[in-house]
């Protein structure tokens, strides 16, 4: 018998991911990505001398990116070159004062304790109790789980509650901290992919202990180098990129996935892996397939996550001011993200995040100059914003409050601009009512509840990335190609790759 064939639809990280752990096992793979370039939403725009990642910036869980690089025969740190950043992030708040957010745990106190002594005196209490957290989701690999049957999600049932993953994020750490820059910083993470901090399961408390524990990088080039260092680990296995072919029809027959129509060509396949939007997958490639679970109803009752308006500026000035990641949060906070998340109304205000790499890596921009990019979270287009009619005065009103902010001539010091828009995530990365996210993070779209890695509806057909369980991230997209994994060995008969050791970054 011959190699099995795979087909994966999608090159994002997960795509990537899937492809190489699948090549690794001996499936011949062919990736298919309807862009141009790969990444997905991790794209990349050089232009001038300044250099742009589109998308994620925060490297996070090096040792689960390290694991998909051992599966290639490689490692992490062979493939790039890791920078840590210390702080993580620079926090202000609206008030003028901010958080230089880090994993020292002494220095957190001492800044902690400027706002509120006992808030500081609970740190620690807080940090030993999101341990056994992140021990479920990371080191006993519930995230890299398949929850795909009632008899595993049972089993995780008494375990969740006693994490209290029945909480919300943001009520989990209220219960420690009362100052509200506290209660921000140990709670805002679920933003980070699309979730609410007041709607998402306390299981998300984990982040912070995993910045703390494993660190916050910065890949040196940008994080489009970890893009095409896992592309070129996935070709020197003998794996195949095609780049601007789009998957039109996954062809099924007998109930099962058999391979992959783009234009007028089939590529046959033994198994399909979509990494493309999970809604998309079943209403435009699977359109003509009778679908039991994801009927076009039940896909349309799911909730998407919040969109992103998003800035690109090459500036012909230095900003110091300004961290490697800098978040500047609004004084309507929990309102603003309810404007957002279940309003759905473009407010006049904004939070935003900025991601300034040249303040790390020189190479990012021309000298004297700046990589600025520029995110405010805003809703999905199921909010009905005319994006060619917004996108000019929300740009103009950001770069004014920036301005304001202590960027001092930062309009005039623009030499490159580009922008990426909810309406952008639609058209460039086919992702339903522009999510950036994919689904929404929330206890009812979450683990057994989340659609899953396996298709409920076509055989030999799986999913990878933001849509599946765990969810979004580069962590979650990657812990999703490995719970994809599983389920396909438990499907068919696959080689297991001899690994690399594991190689520990610090
Ligand atoms: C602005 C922004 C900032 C972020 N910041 C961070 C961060 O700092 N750290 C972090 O860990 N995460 C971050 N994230 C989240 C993270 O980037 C994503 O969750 C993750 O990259 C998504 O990967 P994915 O595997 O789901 O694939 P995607 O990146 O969604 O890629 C899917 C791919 O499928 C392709 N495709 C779709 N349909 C078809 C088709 N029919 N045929 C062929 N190809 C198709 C698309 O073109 C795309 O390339 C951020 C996300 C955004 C949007």
């Amino acid at each position: 018998m011959g190699k099995l064939k795979g087909v994966v639809i999608g090159s994002g990280f997960g795509g990537l991911a899937a492809a190489i752990r699948l090549q690794a096992s001996g499936v011949q793979v062919t990736l298919l990505e309807q862009r141009e370039t790969i990444g997905g939403r991790a794209g990349q725009i050089k232009d001038s001398g300044y250099t742009f990642d589109t998308g994620p910036s925060l490297v996070t869980a090096t040792e689960i990116i390290d694991s998909v690089f051992q599966h290639a025969g490689t490692t992490l740190r062979e493939s790039v070159d890791l920078v840590p950043l210390d702080p993580f992030y620079r926090v202000h708040f609206y008030d003028g004062t901010f958080i230089d957010y880090s994993g020292d745990v002494e220095d957190m106190e001492r800044q902690m304790a400027v706002f509120n002594k006992s808030d500081a005196q609970n740190y620690r209490r807080f940090l030993n109790d999101i341990k056994p957290v992140f021990d479920a989701v990371i080191t006993d690999g519930l995230g890299a789980m398949p929850f795909d049957n009632l008899k595993t999600f049972a089993a995780f049932v008494p375990r969740a509650l006693k994490l209290k993953a029945y909480k919300t994020v943001a009520g989990y750490a209220a219960d420690y901290f009362d100052d509200f820059r506290h209660q921000f910083m140990f709670s805002f993470h679920p933003l980070f992919i699309g979730g609410n901090p007041f709607y998402s399961p306390a299981l998300y408390v984990m982040i912070p202990y995993l910045e703390k524990e494993q660190g916050v990088w910065y890949i040196q080039g940008g994080m489009y180098e970890l893009v095409k260092a896992m592309a070129s680990v996935l070709v020197d296995l003998g794996g195949i990129i095609r780049t601007a072919t789009p998957a039109d029809e996954i062809i099924v027959k007998d109930g099962k996935a058999v391979g992959v129509r783009s234009g007028d060509e089939i590529i046959d396949a033994d198994l399909v892996v979509s990494n493309a939007d999970l809604v998309r997958t079943y209403t435009n490639l699977l359109s003509s397939v009778d679908r039991k679970k994801w009927t076009d109803k039940r896909l349309d009752k799911l909730k998407q996550s919040m969109s992103c308006f998003l800035l690109y500026l090459g500036v012909r000035q230095e900003y110091p001011e300004l961290k490697h990641h800098t978040l500047m949060i609004a004084e309507r906070y929990r309102e603003l993200l309810e404007d957002i998340f279940r309003r759905k109304i473009l407010a006049d205000d904004f939070s935003l995040y900025l991601h300034v790499p040249s303040r790390t890596d020189r190479t990012m921009a021309p000298e004297g100059g700046e990589s600025l990019y520029i995110l405010a979270p805003v809703p999905n287009l199921r909010s009905g914003t005319d994006w060619d009619q917004a996108a000019g005065p929300l740009r103009d009103k950001i770069v004014k409050y920036l301005e304001e902010w202590g960027l001092k001539d930062l309009e005039a010091s623009i030499e490159v601009e580009h922008m990426f828009t909810p309406a952008d995530f639609e058209t460039e990365l086919l992702a339903e009512a522009g999510n950036a996210f994919g689904i929404e993070p929330i206890l009812t779209q979450s683990a057994y509840f989340r659609p899953h890695n396996r298709s409920e509806d076509v055989d030999n057909l799986y999913f990878v990335g933001a849509g599946t369980h765990p969810g979004a991230g580069i962590p979650g997209v990657l812990l999703s190609a490995e719970a994809t994994m599983k389920s396909i060995r438990e499907d068919h008969h696959l080689e297991t790759p001899i690994l690399r050791d594991p190689v520990i970054v610090q």
